[in-house]
């Protein structure tokens, strides 16, 4: 059964009545890694994976959700205190509450809600929640009166203040702006934004998921973090966004090497964020695939947050012919992304799935992806 015949089915059932159809989407990034704490760019773009729920206002001052995939159901007041327990209701609760501290409207309602972005796999399924409670907020009870985003940094502040989960704005700001056949820079300096054509007709875009995540003792992101501030700090800059690699050389006998590789890697790719920007907009797809693998190797051996997994994946990419092909989110496990021609989609994921599970014992997962529209009222 189609996802919203199953969500619709259930509505029925609990609440008797016909509800709104919102959803809003998962996101992979092309492009611009550990670029957002530097001040520089990301580029990502809403998927055709989602989460959808069925909505309605149902005059009291409680909130009754049920989690189709979960198999679970929630109460909740409005109040600050009313924080339902289950960690999936707290999303919603969360996004109730960002949407009232801001002075806008949330009334009671009922909701049921399921979606098929896979959990934890680096595509936010936690933001697709959010952004497709904060749009239906929005829709039902503010007349649309709250910016698009500002409905993202309701997203953001939810992860913050009642998830535990201190991420930048990307997830919440791709699954809330998407466009179909569009892909956006986010300048995460200014906050302003672009969007770019991105129909690569011919290609397929395939995320490959290692299912490994390594968890380092010495919180290597921190780590990362700390060397780019000090080289931006010797550089008497605020971040790496101004720098280039001239300023770079010029102090390099005076910073570790290692300092000196990471901000090696943030410098170069930024500008690789932008080279992709022209090679889009000039429809060339192979470019596109060179940046990525050079992103790739930036990560592996500059930045140093990828991984045996990784590397192997990236590997048989190459070897197949795969037109780009990087890994995807902070490092250390993970997915790749990758740009593929039509022709070879089947050898290579074939390919991938085999060699893969050769040598460590599980296939990775395959998840096709296709840059859709972000949060909606369903038709
Ligand atoms: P991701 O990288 O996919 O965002 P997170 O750990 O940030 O992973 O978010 C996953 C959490 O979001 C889940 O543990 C659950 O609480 C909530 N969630 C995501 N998708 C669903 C869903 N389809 N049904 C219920 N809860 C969901
Ligand atoms: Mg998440």
């Amino acid at each position: 059964m189609e996802l919203k015949e199953r969500i619709d089915k259930r509505f029925k059932q609990d609440f008797g009545e016909e509800g709104t159809f919102y959803a809003s989407a998962g996101r992979i990034n092309l492009i611009g890694e550990h670029t957002d704490y530097n001040g520089g760019f990301v580029f990502p773009g809403a998927i055709d994976k989602v989460i959808m729920a069925e909505i309605k206002p149902n005059g009291t001052d409680k909130v009754r959700v049920v989690s189709l995939d979960l198999d679970d159901t929630a109460e909740f007041g409005l109040n600050e205190t009313d924080a339902p327990k289950a960690s999936w209701a707290r999303y919603i609760f969360g996004v109730c509450r960002e949407v009232l501290k801001r002075g806008g409207v949330v009334k009671g309602f009922d909701a049921v809600f399921a979606g098929n972005v896979p959990l934890g796999a680096g595509l936010s399924s936690s933001a697709a929640l959010e952004s497709c409670f904060a749009f239906a907020i929005n829709d039902m009870f503010n007349e649309n009166n709250i910016e698009k985003f500002e409905l993202a940094r309701i997203g953001q502040s939810t992860e913050h203040n009642y998830c535990g989960v201190n991420c930048g704005i990307m997830d919440q700001f791709a699954s809330v702006m998407g466009q179909k056949g569009k892909l956006m820079r986010l300048d995460c300096r200014s906050m302003e934004y672009e969007y770019f054509p991105f129909n690569p007709e011919g290609y397929k875009l395939v995320l490959v998921d290692s299912v490994v995540k390594h968890e380092l003792a010495d919180s290597p992101y921190n780590k990362r973090r700390q060397s780019c501030e000090r080289v931006a700090k010797r550089l008497g800059i605020e971040t790496l966004r101004d720098a280039t690699m001239e300023m770079l050389d010029a102090i390099r006998t005076d910073i570790t090497a290692e300092d000196y590789f990471r901000a090696k890697f943030v410098i170069e790719e930024k500008d690789r964020v932008l080279a992709v920007c022209d090679a889009l907009v000039a429809g060339d797809y192979e470019t596109v695939g060179e940046k990525m693998y050079e992103t790739h190797h930036g990560l592996s051996k500059d930045y140093e947050v990828s991984c045996e997994e990784l590397d192997y994946l990236n590997d048989i990419a190459k070897e197949c012919g795969v037109t780009g092909s990087r890994i995807m989110g902070g490092g250390f496990g993970g997915c790749t992304i990758n740009l593929v021609k039509d022709e070879l989609y089947d050898k290579f994921v074939q390919t991938a799935m085999s060699k893969f599970a050769e040598k460590y014992g599980h296939a990775p997962k395959v998840y096709p992806v296709v840059i859709s529209d972000g949060a909606h009222k369903e038709a």
